[in-house]
């Protein structure tokens, strides 16, 4: 069956593709499992070359992947440069990661005790349309990296990027078998991937929901996974805090990608003494984004992904907002930014939107916005924003989620751990930690007596 990908920002085919179905994932597995064997017998030096030229070619081909990542998700030129760069450094770090990451030696009566790291055989990677170039490097990074092969499934709105990624893999050297993309329906190959017996692990990111489907189906052949999955992630802003600068800094933190980001601090959890002030100046710099065509180079904002995802997005927002941005008015799955008072019961406050809207929510004292912090299902990201170094610290070690910034809106860095706490799944992305998903621990005992 045919597969029509559409551009978002204007509605039209930007590309027709033959879907694989369960006998194509098939065969995928059956290529990914045959290239095994020679694949990680390759020297560590060897596997970390070819990881290189993949960076590399990434690089020299960067403004092409922005752009087919621009005209496939919709999103603004300028940060579509941003992710595919961040794509070529996390290929850079494994490349460098791939011969520091060993076993040790274990004090044992009678002998040595030596720990290896294997890698785990084959590895189905699926990957959600909101940063689909930028997920899948940071599986195939370090999947590749331990000597495993790999299939990877994007979203069936979003493949162009993967495509083009397994193409410069093949140019970068990478044996034929080691990297295998399928374009196909979640539900038929991503379920088949899952249910694989040859299959030994999937990395997801997506939705939690799907998340569950995938630790039922993976139950049948005790399949390692790795689960990334939807957040519901606080900016607490303190009286203390200086709040012009939170101010600026959280529409971004929502707005960015048009808040189709799992780290979206979409719980704006502001201290009631200073509530009126930041809300004023959080409505300014919410009329400050600009939302508009992501081909133009000051764009901040571009539409949703599809119009389905829009009437998801639209049923959050009841009422009249406290403040609802413009849109353009042309073709697109443009929705507008969009900040709503709330409490934390509220359903815009409970459920991932996936979208820009921002619900703002009022909190007492310290203790309080622990609280709120932690009444959610979810568990990935937050800010904290205080120019108290000692609450800073306080506060984030009491949050419980995976990743916590100061003082700033980001969650991502190629050198650290990214993860969930709660419903927002578990296992490590990104940095050293990442490998540890990637690779089985194995011990080994050398008697020495003689
Ligand atoms: P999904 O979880 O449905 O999709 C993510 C990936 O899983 C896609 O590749 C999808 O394929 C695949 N998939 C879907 N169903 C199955 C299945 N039964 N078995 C195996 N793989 C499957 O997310 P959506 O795209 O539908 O988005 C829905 C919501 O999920 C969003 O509104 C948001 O709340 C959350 N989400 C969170 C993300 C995150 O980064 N944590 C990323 C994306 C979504 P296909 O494209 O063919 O459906």
């Amino acid at each position: 069956m045919t597969l029509t990908v559409l551009n978002p920002a204007t509605e039209q085919p930007i590309a027709e593709l033959e879907q694989a179905g369960v006998e194509e994932t098939d065969e995928a597995v059956a290529r990914a499992k045959e290239a095994y064997p020679a694949w990680r017998a390759v020297a560590p030096a060897d596997r970390a070359r070819l990881l290189r030229r993949l960076a590399t070619l990434v690089e020299e081909n960067a403004e092409e992947l922005a752009r087919i990542e621009s005209q496939n998700v919709g999103k603004p030129i300028s940060g579509a440069r941003g992710e595919i760069g961040m794509v070529a450094q996390v290929f850079h770090f494994y490349a460098g990661a791939v011969d520091k990451h060993g076993g040790e030696t274990i004090p044992v009566a009678g002998g040595v005790a030596a720990t290896f790291r294997e890698p785990l055989g084959v590895v189905g990677l699926i990957v959600p349309w909101n940063f689909p170039a930028n997920i899948a490097s940071w599986k195939l990074g370090p999947a590749l990296a331990c000597g495993n092969t790999v299939v990877l499934k994007p979203a069936e709105l979003t493949p162009l990027s993967a495509l083009r990624l397994r193409e410069l893999a093949l140019e970068a050297g990478f044996p034929e078998g080691v990297v295998n993309v399928l374009v196909g329906k979640g539900s038929v190959v991503g379920q088949r991937l899952i249910e694989h017996p040859h299959v030994a692990k999937i990395a997801f990111t997506g939705s939690t929901e799907v998340g569950r489907l995938v630790m039922q189906g993976a139950a049948g052949t005790i399949k390692r996974v790795t689960l990334e999955l939807g957040g519901k992630s606080a900016n607490v802003v303190f009286e203390d805090a200086d709040l012009e600068k939170a101010a600026a800094a959280a529409p971004y933190s929502v707005f960015d990608n048009a808040g189709q980001d799992c780290c979206a601090r979409s719980r704006v959890l502001v201290q009631r003494s200073v509530y009126d002030r930041f809300l004023e100046l959080l409505v300014d710099a919410t009329r400050g984004v600009k939302v508009g065509d992501p081909e133009d180079e000051s764009t901040e904002m571009g539409p949703l992904v599809s119009a389905q995802h829009r009437e998801t997005v639209a049923s959050f927002v009841e009422g009249e907002p406290t403040f609802r941005g413009d849109v353009p008015d042309r073709p697109g799955f443009w929705y507008p930014c969009t900040l709503v008072e709330a409490t934390n019961e509220d359903r815009v406050a409970r459920e991932e939107v996936f979208g820009p809207v921002a619900a703002v929510i009022p909190f007492e004292d310290e203790a309080d916005a622990i609280r709120v912090s932690n009444d959610t299902p979810y568990g990935l990201s937050g800010s904290i924003w205080t120019r108290d170094g000692a609450r800073a610290l306080r506060v984030a070690r009491a949050t419980d989620a995976g990743v916590i910034s100061v003082n700033a809106n980001t969650s991502v860095r190629v050198q650290t751990p990214f993860g969930g706490f709660k419903q927002s799944g578990f296992g490590r992305e990104l940095g050293m930690h990442a490998l540890e998903g990637y690779s089985e621990v194995k011990s080994v005992f050398i008697s020495t007596e003689g």
